[in-house]
């Protein structure tokens, strides 16, 4: 019997090339949530052995061996804080079962995976992978309203990304990132949007429209932007 060959190209992009790639979902889908995951295996020592896409290719043939149609995850960040495209951003993706909201209603995470193991005291996420994990995070919160969701949150018998990345510090990052520049004036008060934030949430909760509810979180972000606060 001949072997059948399942392959996939996966494209390298950097943090800015990404999204820009990124822009162009917007209005096709909207990411509810973005789910972080670090593979554990390969490590940063792996993939410094065998750098490139090699593992960007045997992640998929694992993936495809548990039965899933794909590769898991949208995109890969690589110890040099590159970009590795995977599943197409219009399928939901295989981060974590009940949490990947996998009916076709273009409304679901966007998942990533940052290959090491950084578990305490293992491997660390820092340098341009970390810039890089910041800056896709910063662009999906900002370009689509999603949530940060740490796989562990969903999943607590796993530590993933592992247990040396501290989610605060994460999500503290990713906002000191967005916040404007302290000379720029916010557009509003905080007192105000926050108002206007309160009437969006009298309409997010007379709804239970995962779509409604992830445009609310959106528009209110762009107020918490705007009158320079935190993005929650
Ligand atoms: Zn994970």
């Amino acid at each position: 019997m001949e072997a059948i060959t399942i392959s996939k190209v996966f494209k390298r992009y950097t943090l800015d090339e990404f999204i820009a790639y990124l822009q162009t979902f917007v209005g096709q889908v909207r990411f509810n949530e973005v789910h972080v995951h670090g593979t554990w295996k390969p490590t940063i020592a792996n993939f410094r052995e065998r750098p490139g896409d090699y593992y960007m290719h045997s992640m998929y043939r694992a993936h495809l061996q548990r039965g899933f149609t794909d590769i898991a995850q949208h995109a890969t960040i690589d110890p040099d804080g590159y970009i590795w495209d995977g599943r197409p951003l219009l399928v939901p993706p295989a981060s974590a079962t009940g949490y990947n909201d996998s009916d076709d209603d273009r409304v679901h995470p966007f998942m990533f995976e940052m290959i090491g193991n950084f578990d305490k005291g293992v491997e660390k996420l820092d340098g341009a992978q970390l810039e890089t994990a910041v800056g896709l995070t910063r662009a999906i919160v900002s370009l689509f309203g999603s949530r940060i969701v740490f796989h562990r949150e969903m999943n607590p018998l796993k530590t993933c990304p592992g247990s040396g990345v501290d989610k605060d510090t994460f999500v503290a990052l990713v906002n000191a990132a967005i916040k404007p520049p302290a000379t720029a004036k916010p557009v509003i008060s905080a007192e105000d949007a926050n108002k206007i934030i309160k009437f969006l949430s009298a309409g997010y909760s007379t709804t239970s429209d995962a779509e409604a509810r992830a445009e609310f979180n959106r528009l209110a972000n762009e107020l918490r932007k705007a009158s320079g606060q935190k993005l929650q």
